[in-house]
Parts: structure tokens; sequence; C-alpha cells
């Protein structure tokens, strides 16, 4: 144990830069993350070498580990290719007219009102159309979803879906619509004459918006989906639905990717309220499947504040740092909880035997005791320690004299060594310790 911390004492001591070796080592398990969220194995591939040429020299982040920094950038590169879009609806046209299209069972009805209920929420007169003319109850699901958020709903017999669309604007004008929300219909599987009709319903109604619902549940398959609607029919933008579901939401990585169109909204339930808009950060967090690991991040950024950071500092340059302050560096740690569950948050660190990390957080507490039952004087400088006291504080803490000859002679050699080396550095190891 000593010697791997002695190991990582000397990592952090001399590297602030992100070395080939941490880059490929973090890399490989976010490759495996990815392809576990089921993001297209090229897309992968191709995010794998830009984010590799992306880490390798990058600095540490003052309060981070290696591994904490490069899971940061990764984060934030994700959500950058998720949503460097604006990702809202600008509606600058009356009527404003949306098309959601898509293979049945994606959620286009369901997102139609979804969609028709947000924007009637903030005021706008919504007119929603049924041209899903194949499937007589799919009519009848959005009237009777447009009865229940009295939103009108548009409607034809015998009539072709291009035609339904293109009377729907003359119906929107003439009664105040100001958004107008075609609903279409759909197949199992994308075929020449879905995409005909939309091609020409498009062409009639010239829409603000082409929308494709995705389910993401449907993984993989949804690239291919979403490339042939957009060669064949020209998508504005993508809704995916049932993100409520457990998939982890590598599609949307993958089709933003490879069709870069932006993502709009997420459903997240069958509830007609259940559409929200589209965060990246959240969904990228949802990708990586280190949500722990952000956080952690996050609580290690905000751990030391500037306040504190000039007082360690003034402290280490007069060499006034003492237990106490050790003490509350180790506190500190243990806020985050304890060694053992931030390493079993972390998949590159599951090598680590467990017994090794819980010998490690019952070393902490044991510290913890032993610097706690020493009198404040003892704390201040430690040298005034005899052989006598040190047999009392064994007993207060409940170890042994060899115990606190040990935690001594650790805190000296840190107290050497942070004389060694400029203030810059010794702090960077201090905010390290622990980590
Ligand atoms: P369409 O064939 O594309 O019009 O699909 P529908 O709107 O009829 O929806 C198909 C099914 O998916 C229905 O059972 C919906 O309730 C369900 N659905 C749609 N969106 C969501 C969602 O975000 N979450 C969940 N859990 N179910 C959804
Ligand atoms: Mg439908």
């Amino acid at each position: 144990l000593e010697a791997k911390l002695a190991n990582a004492l000397k990592k952090i001591k001399g590297q602030a830069l992100i070395t080939e070796q941490d880059a490929l080592e973090v890399l490989k398990n976010i490759k495996f993350a990815l392809l576990e969220a089921d993001v297209n194995y090229k897309v992968v591939k191709d995010i794998e070498q830009e984010l590799k040429d992306k880490l390798i020299g990058k600095q540490i982040e003052k309060n981070l580990t290696p591994f904490q920094t490069i899971v940061d950038i990764i984060h934030k590169e994700l959500t950058q290719i998720l949503g460097d879009e604006s990702s809202n609806l600008i509606i600058n046209s009356k009527p404003f007219v949306v098309m959601l299209v898509g293979i049945q069972g994606s959620g286009k009805t369901t997102t139609c009102a979804k969609l028709a209920r947000l924007l009637k929420s903030k005021g706008r007169q919504v007119l929603l159309v049924a041209c899903d003319i194949y499937r007589p109850a799919a009519v009848k699901q959005l009237q009777t979803l447009g009865k229940q958020l009295d939103i009108p709903v548009f409607s034809k017999e015998n009539t072709k879906p291009q035609d339904i669309a293109l009377e729907s604007l003359q119906y929107a004008k003439a009664n105040g619509r100001d958004i107008v929300i075609v609903d279409t219909a759909g197949r199992l599987q994308v075929d020449t004459q879905l995409m005909q009709e939309l091609v020409e319903m498009k062409e009639a109604i010239k829409p603000n918006e082409v929308l494709l619902v995705v389910d993401s549940m449907i993984g993989q398959e949804a690239v291919n989906i979403a490339k042939k609607f957009d060669e064949n029919v020209g998508i504005s933008g993508l809704i995916f639905t049932k993100m409520d579901a457990d998939a982890r939401g590598g599609a949307l990585l993958s089709i933003k990717r490879i069709v870069g169109k932006p993502i709009k909204f997420i459903g997240v339930g069958e509830k007609i309220s259940d559409l929200e808009q589209f965060y990246p950060d959240r969904i990228a967090s949802r990708i990586l499947g280190m949500g722990d690991i952000l956080t952690l991040i996050e609580q290690a950024k905000n751990q030391i504040d500037e306040k504190e950071q000039k007082q360690l500092q003034k402290k280490l340059k007069k060499n006034q740092f003492t237990l106490d302050d050790f003490l509350n560096q180790l506190k500190k740690i243990q806020k985050m909880g304890s060694i053992t569950s931030i390493i079993k948050m972390i998949p590159g660190l599951n090598k680590i035997k467990m017994a090794d990390t819980n010998e490690f957080d019952i070393e902490l507490k044991r510290i913890t005791a032993i610097i706690q039952s020493m009198t404040k004087k003892e704390k201040e400088n430690y040298k005034i320690i005899d052989a006598s006291r040190k047999r009392r504080i064994a007993k207060g803490s409940g170890t042994d004299v060899q115990s606190v000859n040990k935690l001594l002679k650790q805190f000296e050699e840190m107290n050497k060594m942070m004389k060694g080396l400029d203030k810059n550095k010794a702090l960077h190891i201090m905010k390290n310790l622990g980590r």
C-alpha cells in the first residue's frame, strides 16, 4: 500500500500534463462505454482518434487528477458534438408549419400532441393535422389527444395526405391558428412510397421544420433511418422518443455526428406532458454512463475555494503546515465519500483489488483518529511528542505506537518534500494528496 501511495504521489509530483499512457488508458474505458451505449462503431473510432489528439499534452486541471481531467474533457467534447447548434424552435412565420415524420411506432402521433401542448402553454394557437390516413385508428388517436388538450384537429376523408396538409394551411389562416403541426404516416420500414408521399407533401406545404421522430430504443438502426429520411425528404432536426426507457442514448450521438442535424426535443414518457427540451450535457453524461464520476469532478473542482488556497499558500511559505491542516485535507477527502466508494465509481480503477482500497479507507480513519488524539500544541508542533505521549495517543486513538510513529514519519517526509518544491507545485500535491 505504501508503495502504491508513494507511486501515486510521484506521479502527481512530476506530472502536470496528460501523458499518452493516461490518455490511452482512459480512452479504452470511454470506447467501451460508448459502444455499450450503442454508439455507432465508426463514430466511436473517429471520436476516439480526435480525443486522443486533443488529450495528450493537455494541462491537468488544478483540482483534478489526470483521470478526472480526461473524463471532464471528453464530457465537454461529447456535449459539443451533441449540441453545438441551436436546439430551439425559432418561430418566425405565421403560420409556422412543422411536419413530423418517422417510421411507424416511433412516437409521431404522441409527439405531435406533446409538442402542441408545449406550444399552447406558451400562448400559441396550435392546429393539429391528421395525415396518417392509412390507419383509421391514427386519425382517431390524434383527435382524442386534441380533445384532451382542447386543440383543434384538422382531418379529411377520401383525400390524399398531401392535399389534406395543404388544405390545413388554409384552415389555419382562416381560423387564426399560428402553428400547424402535421402528423404523417409511417411504415414498418423505410419504403419508397412513403418517401415519395412525404416529398410531395413537403413540396406542397413548404414546412418551416421537418422533424424526424426517432425511437431511441432501436439503437444502431436509427442511424440508417435518419440517413434515409434526410437523403430522401430532407429533415431540419430530430426528436428522440422513449428516453425514459433504459437506452443509454448512443443513437443521439451517432445521428448527430453522421446526419448533422440538431436534436430539438426528447420524449421521456407516455404522458402528454413528457416532452423535454434537449440538454446536450445531460445526454453526454448519460452516454458516458459516468454520472457519478462527473458529479465527483464537479465536487472536486469546487473543493478548495480561493480564500482557503491563499491561506494554505501562506502556511506553506512559512513552513506552518500543521497536522491540523493535514487532518482538514483528509476530512475533505472523506466528505467526498470513502476512497473505496470513490474508486468503485471509476471504471478505470476497478483493477485495484478491493482489499487494498478498504485498507486505504481504514488507514485514513486510523490517521484521523491519531491526529484527533493529540493536543492542540502537539498538532502545531509534532516534535514535542515524546515516547509517553505517543503511548497515550496510541491508546486514545485505539491504535499502537508503531502507527503513531509511522504517521509522524510520513508527515515529516511530506513537509520535507514540500519545502524542496516551489509553492505552486506543493499546493498541487496538497490538493491531490487524497485523490
Ligand atoms: P407513431 O406510430 O409514430 O405515431 O407512434 P405513436 O405516437 O402511436 O406511439 C407509439 C407508442 O410509443 C405509443 O404506445 C406511445 O405511447 C409510445 N411512446 C411515444 N413516445 C414515448 C415516450 O417518450 N416514452 C414512452 N415510454 N413511450 C412513448
Ligand atoms: Mg401515428
